[in-house]
C-alpha cells in the first residue's frame, strides 16, 4: 500500500495508524532521510542540501535507498510506503522492485486538503518541530512540486484503478475513520 499526500496532510501520522492496523510496516522516505540527516552519514550530508531547499533529493539517492529497504525481511508480508513515489519516474522504479520482488500494489490512499490549510498547519508545525525545512517559502515550494510532479504520479494510479481518496481535514482520530471506512475491507482486522 501506498500513502500519498502533500506536505501537512498527516500522511505520516496516519501511515503509522494504518500500519499499526494492518499489521504491516510503515516506511517513510522522508523519515529515513531525517534520521540519515541526524546522524551525518554520508546519504544524510547529501539528502540535507536538497531537503533543506524543499527540493526532491536526487532519484539516483533515492531510488536506491528504496529498493536497499524493500530488500529487508519484514517487508516480505506487505508494507505501507509512504513518501515514495513522489514523481512518475520513481513508479517505474518502483514497479521494477515490485515485479522483482513478486508484489504488487493492493491500494494507493491519497490524502487531500487544501493549500491554505497544509500552509496554516506546517507553518504551526514549525514552531513546534523546528524542522528547516518548515519556513513559509520552503513550505510554498514544497506545495508546489506536489502539484507539479506528484499529482501526476496520483493520476497515473488512479488511471490504475487502485486509488483512494481521503479528505485530509479534522482530527486525526477523523481522518483515521475515513481511511477505515475507505478501505474497510483491506482493513478489517
Ligand atoms: P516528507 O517527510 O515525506 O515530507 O519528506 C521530507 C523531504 O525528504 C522531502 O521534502 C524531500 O526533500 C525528501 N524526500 C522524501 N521522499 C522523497 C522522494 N520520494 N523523492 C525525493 N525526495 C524525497
Amino acid at each position: 500500500m501506498l500513502i500519498i499526500g502533500p506536505p501537512g496532510s498527516g500522511k505520516g501520522t496516519q501511515a503509522e495508524r494504518i500500519s499499526e492496523r494492518l499489521g504491516v510496516v510503515a516506511i517513510s522516505t522522508g523519515d529515513i532521510f531525517r534520521s540519515n540527516v541526524k546522524s551525518e552519514t554520508p546519504l544524510g550530508v547529501e539528502a540535507k542540501k536538497y531537503m533543506d531547499a524543499g527540493d526532491f533529493v536526487p532519484d539516483s539517492v533515492t531510488n536506491k535507498m528504496v529498493r536497499d529497504r524493500l530488500g529487508e525481511s519484514d517487508v516480505d508480508d506487505g508494507f505501507l510506503l509512504d513518501g515514495y513515489p513522489r514523481t512518475t519516474a520513481q513508479i517505474d522504479y518502483l514497479d521494477e522492485i515490485l515485479a522483482t520482488r513478486n508484489q504488487r500494489l493492493d491500494v494507493v490512499l491519497q490524502l487531500t486538503a487544501d493549500d491554505g490549510e497544509l500552509m496554516a498547519r506546517l507553518l504551526g508545525r514549525a514552531k513546534e518541530t523546528r524542522r528547516n525545512d518548515d519556513t513559509e517559502a520552503v513550505i510554498r515550494h514544497r506545495l508546489d512540486l506536489y502539484h507539479e510532479q506528484t499529482e501526476a504520479v496520483v493520476a497515473k494510479y488512479a488511471e490504475r484503478g487502485i486509488l483512494t481518496r481521503v479528505e485530509g481535514i479534522g482530527t486525526v482520530d477523523e481522518v483515521t475513520e475515513r481511511v477505515i471506512l475507505a478501505g474497510h475491507s483491506l482493513l478489517r482486522p
